[in-house]
């Protein structure tokens, strides 16, 4: 039987598990602290295809697909709501986001650009006066990432995984090869080594010898107290960089894009508080004076060229599976299907374009 250690209990690692395990592999999860510690637990649930690389999209139609297919497996509710992805831009950005859509019809996203009187028919608080033209996604929407992982982690359970949490590990390689993962004093023995580590992946890449150059972001984010709940759609300014969507306990969730940082950091600021107030409450005047309860920051790696990092690297045994930025609840679902068939298969079509 093959045996497979898993570096990291976020969406990719948990995905690839969920994957081999069905297929009989011998699989362990390890992850430095608890499951909703990375980036999988701090995000905003949006689910969208709409970028401007065919590759992309055809992981994010295939995770959609996914997404259905593993909540009846597993018979876990993951909050899911495909109610739309809308990005919005201003006048400065409006030929852009027109010349983003055409590829991606082509590409068969059910995409298409509205007019800010749609957006504002399925969202009425919305002030039509801060942008220009808007691309919507029908297909898309937004999912509550807690469900999503915990939903794996006991399909991956049920399969046999064993998942051990509050466990830092270190790779260990022989010569070319992977031997497997060092926890503490322990070695466990894998045929192959999968790095799924999200932000922390370059660390774990440089113990197999690998320099993987993965960039390494920041993203802050927070909830308001609870509304009826009256904001389907999740919607993205691509102008601003803000975006807001709103949970199934009648929060609005939003955030501003993540910037680049220097080292890993889940610290949240008061900077990003003020700033986001003030987009957010242009956006959607309506929300001035609401309460914030909770914020909170998460990192996330984007691969060297800006892609994810998927396949085999010259260390034998072991594997990339990172690099999903900002969009990896979006991705991440059939990355890890698509390193199972790489790993049992030798390969698979659907991530050898983000071969490193
Ligand atoms: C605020 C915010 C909003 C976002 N919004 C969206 C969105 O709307 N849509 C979308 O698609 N994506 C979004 N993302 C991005 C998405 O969350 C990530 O792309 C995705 O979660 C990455 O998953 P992952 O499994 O690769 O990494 P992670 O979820 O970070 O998992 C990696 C895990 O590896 C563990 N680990 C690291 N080192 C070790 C070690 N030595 N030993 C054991 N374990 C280790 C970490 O603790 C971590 O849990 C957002 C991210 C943030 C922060």
């Amino acid at each position: 039987m093959i045996r497979v250690a898993i570096v990291g209990g976020g969406i990719a690692g948990l995905s690839a598990a969920y994957f081999l395990a069905r297929k009989g592999a011998d699989v362990s999860v390890f992850e430095q602290k608890y499951l909703l510690y990375g980036a999988s637990g701090r995000n905003s649930g949006g689910l969208t295809a709409q970028f401007v690389n065919e590759p992309l999209i055809k992981l994010a139609l295939r995770s959609l697909e996914l997404y259905d297919r593993i909540q009846t497996e597993t018979g876990f509710n993951f909050l899911l709501r495909k109610d739309g992805y809308i990005k919005i831009a201003d006048e400065k950005n409006e030929d852009a986001l027109k010349n983003e859509v055409d590829f991606q019809k082509k590409a068969g996203v059910n995409v298409r650009i509205v007019d800010p009187d749609f957006v504002r028919n399925l969202f009425p608080d919305i002030n039509t006066q801060t942008f220009t033209a808007a691309a919507y996604f029908a297909d898309g929407g937004v999912v509550f990432p807690w469900p999503v992982i915990w939903g794996l982690a006991k399909g991956c359970r049920e399969l046999g995984v064993k998942i051990y949490d509050y466990t830092p590990v270190r790779v260990e390689v022989k010569g070319n090869e992977v031997l497997g993962v060092r926890a503490d004093s322990e070695l466990h023995k894998a045929d192959y080594v999968i790095n799924a580590a999200g932000a922390w992946s370059n660390e774990i890449s440089r113990q197999a010898g690998i320099e993987l150059g993965n960039r390494v972001f920041r993203e802050e984010i927070c909830v308001t107290e609870s509304l009826k709940p009256y904001l389907d759609p999740y919607i993205l300014d691509v102008s601003t960089g803000v975006y807001i969507s709103q949970s199934m306990r009648g929060e609005i969730v939003g955030g501003i894009l993540g910037k680049e940082a220097e080292e890993v950091s889940v610290k949240s600021s008061l900077d990003f508080l003020t700033a986001y107030a003030r987009r957010v409450t242009e956006l959607v005047p309506k929300l001035r004076g609401m309460s914030i309860l909770r914020q909170w920051a998460g990192a996330y790696d984007v691969g060297r060229n800006g892609m994810p990092v998927i396949g085999t690297t010259k260390v034998k045994g072991f594997i990339q599976l990172n690099g999903f930025g900002r969009n990896g609840m979006s991705l991440a679902l059939a990355a890890g299907e698509g390193v199972a068939e790489l790993v049992l298969k030798g390969k698979s079509r659907i991530v050898q374009p983000f071969n490193p």
